[in-house]
């Protein structure tokens, strides 16, 4: 398997570079105050250093399903299992689904490719259309591997969301070919006007959601979940002990204690919103005014800004612009060969506004 190119990327980055390229959250807006504090309180009781479950600490399960009950997605403790991160659940589905065949949008997320690939899970890239999956492909090939991979809030790497519609046609497809959603929604919390379903939620027995506090608090944190029924998660938590024992558990209870401490987590999420929209807001007026030949959606959340540069190799590019400490993915990282060559991913939540403005001059010469 070759290196992510990501990863090759954020390695070769410098404290100069203008980096486009992670999904990086900005880490002036990490509560680290407040994390700090809660941090403080966990260590004062030398229990929350001891080894613990499999499946997560209780306290923090019942927060996550709270969060999901809240939202009209009926949820208990017992439906979720706390991951390293989102990585990880990918991992131990992928370890579950080994040797399966699976449906994948196209493009899709590069750290689950990577994994797939790894686990000898064979993709079926279906196009990603503006509001979603092609449908008629889809159900075509889900009859086929009766197992799809999706991420339907503000994707990676297109920042594009499925329409209700779409949603309510996918889950009725999965339910009528007795087959498997494993629904990835890391983004799902960062919208800018107005939350969407989950489409597990419809289909709460034949899914696996999967959530991450990487986005909304701090990925260091490394703390992600799986829910899903009882049913599907018992093989799962034997890949857990086996590969962990368990996440690590002094950020749980951090993690749990911040989120228990009044509202101070709805006020962040919503502090992070107003401020990734403004960032969204000044990153897609930079392009239009100093890249007017990149055509692009505006993303409603999450992210990340996709688009194409018509007729540009944008490999070359990248290339070109690194040596002049710019950085961002060219588009075919994200399919398998040859497709998505004048396509870029911008990420534009780390960067200020200032290196923004600057960086994208810097494209435009480039070119
Ligand atoms: N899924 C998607 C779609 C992602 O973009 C990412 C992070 N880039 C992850 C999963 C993994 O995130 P984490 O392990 O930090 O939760």
């Amino acid at each position: 398997m070759k290196r992510s190119f990501i990863r090759e990327i954020l390695e070769s980055i410098t404290p100069e570079t203008i980096s486009f390229a992670g999904g990086l959250p900005d880490e002036h807006l990490f509560p680290h105050e407040a994390l700090r504090t809660s941090a403080n309180r966990i260590l004062s009781d030398p229990s929350h250093l001891q080894y613990s479950t499999s499946s997560g600490i209780l306290p923090l399960r019942e927060q996550i399903a709270a969060i999901y009950s809240g939202q009209g997605f009926e949820t208990h403790a017992d439906n979720i299992l706390i991951t390293s991160g989102s990585q990880q659940a990918l991992d131990l589905l992928s370890r579950h689904y080994r040797d399966r065949s699976i449906t994948i949008e196209s493009p899709s997320y590069l750290g689950a490719m990577g994994i797939f690939a790894l686990n000898h899970l064979h993709t079926d890239a279906i196009t990603l259309e503006h509001d979603g999956i092609t449908i008629n492909p889809f159900a075509q090939s889900l009859e086929r591997t009766q197992l799809t991979y999706l991420i339907p809030d503000y994707q990676n790497p297109t920042g594009r969301t499925y329409s209700l519609e779409k949603r309510k046609v996918i889950a009725a497809q999965v339910q009528k070919h007795n087959a498997i959603l494993i629904e990835d929604g890391p983004y799902s919390d960062l919208f800018f006007e107005s939350r969407q379903p989950a489409i597990s939620a419809m289909i709460p027995d034949r899914s696996y959601h999967l959530g991450s506090f990487s986005k909304t608090l701090a990925p260091a944190l490394r703390i992600g979940w799986i829910r899903a029924s009882e049913a599907l998660l018992r093989p799962l938590l034997i890949h857990k002990e086996a590969m962990d024992l368990h996440t690590n558990s002094l950020t749980q209870y951090i993690l749990f204690d911040y989120l228990s401490h009044g509202d101070q987590y709805a006020t962040h999420l919503k502090n992070l919103r107003k401020h990734y929209a403004k960032k969204r807001k000044a990153f897609s007026e930079a392009l239009t005014k100093y890249l007017p030949s990149f055509v692009f959606e505006k993303p409603k959340g999450g992210m990340f800004i996709y688009g194409r540069l018509p007729g540009v190799d944008t490999a070359e590019l990248v290339k070109m612009s690194l040596k002049k400490r710019v950085v961002f993915v060219p588009g075919n990282e994200f399919y398998g060969e040859g497709r998505g060559m004048d396509e870029i991913r911008f990420n534009f939540t780390h960067p200020n506004t200032e290196a923004t403005i600057r960086g994208i001059k810097i494209l435009a010469n480039c070119l």
